[in-house]
């Protein structure tokens, strides 16, 4: 069968990326009816084409600390696909960060970001650098470092870099004050830029909002609500506070959070504005929160159970993992459903080990896959991609009424599709088969 065959491929062409096997495997077991049905696929070599970027660049990135010892760390840009816009995706600074994870990010992004229905490609970046514990003079001239190469290989109609996990606002800042140096021209080639020079409102709100959206859709289709509901979130960075905003907008109550160092579980609810206080004001840690916050408990990663993380067994209406990738195991999976769970919205970048997205498939629960429910993120970039290319900012009011209406339709649209494909609440068949469609069309269109 054509997607075996490609995934047998790449398994044995890139045995040690685990993560990017992991997203594509998932995208051809989910495409694998698509492709029975309609051979112009494999006729087009589409797979083969999709599974290999377009353009990978791998290049050191030489910096000195404020001591003046010369560090040097590992920075990554890949570009996948552009064939429906030029090419889009964040930048992870982290040290985690290989290749492996960063082409599982581009390919991800590939899809995610034809599910807007925007004219974006999809890419990605980052480096292994670690901006924690970093002096903001430090920080600045690492990115300038960063830009030094990368700049390039970027431009407003070629590839627009964003954020993501260790890269906001400050970062883009330091980045984009380089490239404008470099090249000499004011020009829209970041999104999340700050208001003042470019930037769109409701950017930094965009991926927790829309999560939260996005869940509200499937709820809806089954005559549920979150009103008065508790949730789970897990992170405490950008996705996950705008995620908690939205949850307490709404009516719904948020009680958790957590970074790489434990969770916090506040009965309460969780109090937004100590929140962004001491993450986005003082940058410290939700350790913090607990010491300032009576009613919270904080468990320390190293008191976790075996394979599980601890947000994901406080009993809730519907979970919001906000973090990281695989940071939601099949245990975690099986006691979120024990403990009642009806509904998973995915903020961060599959979170879900592919056990646990089994395990929600399997009990028919609202799950939404990243590619789906975090797409308001990168949608909202678009828009900021317009409102640069018109020299028009547009208001608060007006950008969150397009986010909301793309978060509706992409629900729509893979729901649609699921219901084709005679899997009605499988929305990881249906927003897989839809955004692959338009990109193998676009590509089919363009010729090879
Ligand atoms: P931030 O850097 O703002 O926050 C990341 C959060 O996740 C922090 O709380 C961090 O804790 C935690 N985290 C990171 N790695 C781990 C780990 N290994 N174990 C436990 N916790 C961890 O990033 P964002 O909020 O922007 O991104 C979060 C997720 O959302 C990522 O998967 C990202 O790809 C995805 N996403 C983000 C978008 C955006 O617009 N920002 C758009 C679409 C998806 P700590 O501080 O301890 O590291």
């Amino acid at each position: 069968m054509y997607a075996d065959r490609i995934l047998k491929h790449v398994e044995s062409a890139y045995p040690q990326q685990v993560e990017f096997r992991q997203a594509v495997a998932e995208i051809l077991h989910a495409l694998t009816p698509l492709l029975k049905k309609e051979p112009k696929y494999e006729k087009n070599a589409i797979l083969e084409r999709l599974v290999e970027p377009n353009r990978q660049v791998f290049f050191k990135i030489v910096w000195a600390d404020d001591k003046g010892k010369v560090q040097v760390n590992r920075g990554w840009r890949i570009q996948f696909n552009n064939a429906l816009g030029p090419y889009k995706g964040g930048l992870r600074f982290h040290p985690s960060v290989n290749a492996s994870i960063v082409k599982f990010l581009g390919f991800e992004q590939i899809f995610k970001n034809a599910l807007t229905t925007l004219n974006m490609g999809g890419a990605k970046g980052g480096s292994d650098f670690d901006p924690k514990g970093k002096s903001d003079a430090e920080v600045m001239r690492f990115c300038q470092a960063y830009m030094d190469e990368l700049y390039r290989h970027i431009g407003a109609l070629k590839d627009v870099p964003a954020g993501d996990i260790g890269v906001g606002a400050r970062e883009i800042g330091y980045l984009f004050g380089r490239y404008k140096k470099l090249v000499d021209s004011f020009e829209g080639v970041f999104t999340g830029k700050n208001l003042d020079w470019g930037g769109s409102l409701v950017r930094k709100e965009a991926t927790g909002y829309g999560a939260v959206y996005f869940a509200q859709e499937m709820l809806e289709a089954r005559k549920e609500g979150l009103e008065g509901k508790i949730c789970t979130v897990s992170g405490s960075g950008n996705v996950a506070i705008y995620t908690i905003e939205k949850l307490w907008q709404v009516g719904a109550i948020p009680v958790t959070i957590s970074d790489s160092g434990g969770c916090v579980y506040d009965k309460e609810g969780i109090n937004l504005e100590l929140l962004k206080e001491i993450k986005e004001v003082r940058g410290g840690r939700i350790e913090d929160y607990a010491k300032n916050k009576k009613s919270a408990v904080y468990t320390s990663v190293k008191d976790y159970k075996e394979g599980t993380n601890a947000v994901w067994s406080v009993p809730c209406f519907a979970a919001f993992p906000c973090a990281t990738q695989n940071e939601l195991s099949v245990l975690d999976a099986k006691i979120l459903l024990q403990n009642g769970c009806k509904c998973v919205a995915e903020g961060a970048n599959m979170p879900s080990s592919p056990g646990a997205m089994q395990a929600f498939l399997k009990a028919k629960i609202c799950y939404g896959p990243s590619k789906a429910a975090n797409a308001g993120g990168v949608a909202v970039s678009g828009l900021e991609m317009a409102q640069n290319a018109s020299l028009h900012p547009w208001s608060f009011e007006m950008v969150d009424q397009k986010l909301r209406t793309i978060m509706r339709d992409i629900f729509a649209n893979s729901s649609q599709t699921a219901a084709e494909f005679k899997d009605p609440t499988n929305l990881v068949l249906g927003a897989n088969i839809a955004g692959f469609r338009r990109v193998a069309q676009a590509m089919i269109d363009q010729g090879y």
